[in-house]
């Protein structure tokens, strides 16, 4: 086990600025990998396969899921969402830090075959701030707004679960936080006596 990378898993809810969290850390050269999902939904303007997401057909996905070819997936706002697995296997072998931006069904999955895997949860200051960006963004129709809205309240009552919580108010107070637990991690004695 020696080497292998670290597994950073990071959550919250749609619009707290997990993407642009994850954008700001992953171009902080700090060498980390990022795991690019699969999923079922339409891409948005802009998105691109292969780049935001590997954009399957339900049947595509369900393909992989029989082969066994997810870390893990869950259905989320009545879309499917997964980790390829090899990709995670392959670059935490090869000794290098990876970042999973996944849900919180996803997490306790990851959780139960990485219990080493640092998980960080992002919380939007307020709900009201979250409906802000969500709208703003501008990226789904408001009856879509409503329905991550609603399954934030459930998600949030899962932050005390995680190793981290960021409260992404002042984004570059959260990106410094963001970057320092990564920092911290990568110094931590792992020693298999502990
Ligand atoms: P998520 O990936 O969690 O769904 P995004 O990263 O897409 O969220 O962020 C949602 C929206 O909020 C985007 O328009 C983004 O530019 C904006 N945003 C992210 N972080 C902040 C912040 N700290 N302050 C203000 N707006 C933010
Ligand atoms: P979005 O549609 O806004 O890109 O993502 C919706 C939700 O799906 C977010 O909570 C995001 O973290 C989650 N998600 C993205 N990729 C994956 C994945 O591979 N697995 C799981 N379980 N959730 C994912």
């Amino acid at each position: 086990m020696a080497n292998k990378g670290l597994l950073f898993v990071i959550s919250g809810p749609s619009g707290a600025g997990k993407g642009t969290l994850c954008q700001h850390l992953l171009n902080a050269n700090l060498g980390l990998r990022y795991s690019i999902s699969a999923t079922t939904r339409s891409p948005r303007p802009g998105e691109l396969d292969g780049k935001d997401y590997f954009f399957l057909s339900k049947e595509e996905f369900m393909e992989m899921v029989n082969n066994d070819g997810f870390l893990e997936w869950a259905e989320i706002y009545g879309n499917y969402y997964g980790t390829p697995r090899k990709f995670v296997e392959e670059v935490l072998a090869q000794g290098e830090d990876l970042v999973l931006e996944i849900d919180i069904q996803g997490a306790k999955q990851v959780r139960e075959k990485f219990p080493e895997g640092i998980f960080i949860f992002i919380l939007p200051p307020s709900m009201e701030e979250l409906r802000n960006r969500l709208v703003k963004r501008g990226s789904e129709p408001d009856e879509v707004v409503n329905c991550r809205l609603a399954w934030a309240k459930e998600e949030l009552s899962y932050a005390n679960e995680y190793d981290y919580i960021i409260v992404n108010d002042l984004l570059e107070d959260a990106v410094c936080k963001i970057k320092a637990i990564v920092l911290a991690e990568r110094c931590k004695v792992r020693s298999p006596l502990k």
